[in-house]
């Protein structure tokens, strides 16, 4: 039996374990099968205040880390496989099947960018592929580049990217955009930015960095290669909320929708960083979001005390 329960180990997470626990409330985190979330996929962080130098993504993560062991956070490595939220204190049931109750839980599950699942793709991200242009198009200052995707993500992205790179091809399996008109129009009146419809990546190439992509016609199956010195794949994000589907409010793109501040549709249940934020996705503003939480958590136990 636990005051707070912290479920993920990406920023968001890690911040609020830091938070909570010097307010004396010693959390458990679970940190997951695959913990530190999303900055484990990236290479050089520049953007993240209080590193003068570049750290790389997964550095940033274990100083997070450790930071909130050094004050006393506890940890448990392992995904929570299923949560009860009807009723209070929560259930949280591990995967070697333990069940841990808490009187409140801070949600920071992270999400995960879909990927086209492509052998290069796994073998060049974060050398040349990267699923976050505010993150990592610095890195490609005058440089081309291919955006992969038709929505509005994929506009975006293009459009941050046009700012940087020397051009920016966007990929898209259709003739049409799926993405709303506004952004659509911005895109196509960009001089920087320039379309393939119809077309597949089949695969991204290169040595230790990205130097190509195996571009497949729909129409006609043929394959060419074409040059490029990075791939951003910008085809959606799956928040990861599958465990509280039916349980707590989530919208139509699977996002958990907070009520006030960041507490969420069951009282004592707070959410922070990508799961909920499908705006920022940054890991500063994750982090920023953790803190939120924490805080937020903490008053609402003095609430319930008082
Ligand atoms: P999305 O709307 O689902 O668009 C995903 C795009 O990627 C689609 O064009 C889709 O092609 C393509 N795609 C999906 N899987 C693919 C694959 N395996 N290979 C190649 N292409 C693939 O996702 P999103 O752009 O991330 O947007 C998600 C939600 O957030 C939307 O509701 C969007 O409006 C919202 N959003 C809004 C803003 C904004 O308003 N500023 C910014 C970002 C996101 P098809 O078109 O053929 O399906």
């Amino acid at each position: 039996m636990r005051s707070v329960i912290v479920l993920g180990s990406g920023p968001a997470g890690l911040t609020a374990a830091i938070y909570t626990t010097r307010a004396g409330l010693s959390p458990l985190v679970f940190e997951g099968a695959e913990a530190g979330g999303q900055l484990m996929l990236t290479t050089e962080v520049e953007n993240y205040p209080g590193f003068a130098d570049p750290i790389l993504g997964p550095d940033l993560i274990a100083n997070m880390r450790a930071q909130a062991q050094r004050v006393g956070a506890e940890f448990i490595s392992e995904d929570a496989v299923q949560v009860d939220l009807s009723r209070r204190p929560f259930r949280i049931t591990s995967q070697s099947g333990d069940t841990y109750e808490a009187n409140a839980l801070i949600i920071a599950t992270g999400a995960k960018a879909k990927l086209l699942g492509l052998p290069g793709e796994q073998r060049l991200m974060g050398r040349g592929v990267s699923t976050c242009a505010t993150c990592d198009g610095f890195f490609f200052r005058d440089r081309n580049v291919i955006v992969v995707g038709g929505g509005d993500t994929a506009m975006e992205e293009a459009l941050y990217l046009s700012k940087l790179a020397k051009s920016v091809t966007v990929v898209h399996r259709r003739d049409q955009l799926r993405a709303s008109k506004i952004l659509q129009q911005r895109a196509m009146d960009n001089p920087k930015i320039s379309f393939v419809w119809s077309h597949t990546v089949a695969d991204i190439v290169g040595d230790g960095k990205v130097s190509g992509v195996k571009l497949r016609e729909l129409r006609t199956d043929r394959v060419v290669e074409r040059p490029t010195d990075g791939v951003f794949v910008a085809i959606g994000h799956k928040p990861n909320t599958d465990l509280f589907r039916g349980q707590l409010a989530i919208d139509d793109n699977g996002y958990i929708i907070r009520t006030r501040r960041s507490a969420t549709s069951v009282e004592g249940v707070f959410a922070a960083g990508d799961v909920h934020d499908h705006t920022y996705r940054q890991a500063v503003t994750a982090a920023g979001y953790g803190c939120e939480a924490a805080i937020d958590a903490e008053r609402w136990l003095q609430q319930q005390s008082n």
